[in-house]
């Protein structure tokens, strides 16, 4: 399950039966050793494992696609070094707590990769990469914010072996970058991650509309689809289930008949 520091504890995620776990960390969250040996033991009491740590960054706006292409990730160009900063210091904490994978939003690429800030994301993320990668670590993109055509592009730029993808099918759908089991065939050998997340396309006609999220099950991506095919790409690491409502109740509940569901599907 993927979750967020200050916000979830390791007890809810295990009480939801779930044993791995995605762990969010927003800005602010202080990343010092002290701060790291907590988790540390935190995870261990509640019999968690984190096989990813996620960086967010202050500032992030996802109010729709203006907003998400203003804001997120490296691609900002204002805040771009000192985000690169605070995601070295999330893998160093990644690091401390024996978690071999890293991964963020990097932001809506240009679409003209001749643009200065196409060149100066692949630049960022080559940094993070090569930081990772004295980890032993992967860094992973999350998809959705391009099509999948884009993204493979982009990775090929970067010619970094530790790049991988963290794939999220209702971010395709939220974002309408494309069909998710088409994304998922061309990204298949690349993907370290799983969101399983779901959602319902932008209304049309309305112009920067973000689609809407949509609990487990509940929206277009088709998760006994999607189960099936990450299960044909030979995908075998854990599935991690992702709900992002305000409402901290309709969310855990959400979470729970989720992780029900893929149960269900896993059996089946
Ligand atoms: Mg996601």
């Amino acid at each position: 399950m993927m979750f967020w520091a200050e916000r979830d504890s390791p007890e809810m995620v295990r009480s939801l039966g779930v044993r791995f776990g995605q762990l969010g960390i927003p800005a602010g969250v202080e990343l010092t050793d002290k701060a790291a040996a907590r988790w540390k033991a935190a995870l261990q009491a509640a019999g968690l494992t984190l096989v990813t740590v996620f960086a967010a960054y202050p500032g992030e706006d996802y109010a729709d696609i203006p907003a998400v292409k203003r804001t997120v990730g490296f691609v900002p160009p204002d805040t771009r070094a000192a985000r690169v900063v605070r995601t070295l210091e999330v893998s160093d904490f990644a690091a401390r707590l024996r978690v071999a994978s890293i991964a963020c939003h990097i932001g809506c690429l240009p679409r003209d990769t001749g643009h200065g800030d196409y060149a100066g994301v692949r630049d960022a993320v080559r940094v993070v990469c090569d930081h990772a990668a004295g980890h032993g670590q992967s860094f992973a993109l999350e998809t959705g914010q391009e099509p999948a055509g884009e993204l493979l592009e982009f990775i090929g730029q970067v010619d970094r072996a530790n790049l991988r993808i963290n794939f999220d099918p209702a971010n395709m759908i939220l974002y309408g970058t494309g069909e998710p089991m088409a994304a998922l065939e061309l990204l298949a050998p690349l993907v370290i991650s799983v969101h399983c997340k779901d959602g319902d396309w932008p209304a049309p006609g309305v112009a920067g509309a973000l689609g809407r999220e949509r609990p487990l099950g509940k929206g277009s991506v088709g998760i006994g689809r999607f189960v099936e095919a990450l299960r044909k790409a030979g995908f075998s690491r854990p599935l991690k289930v992702e709900r992002e409502t305000e409402d901290h109740e309709e969310r855990v509940g959400d979470l729970a008949r989720g992780v029900q569901l893929l149960r269900r599907l896993l059996l089946a």
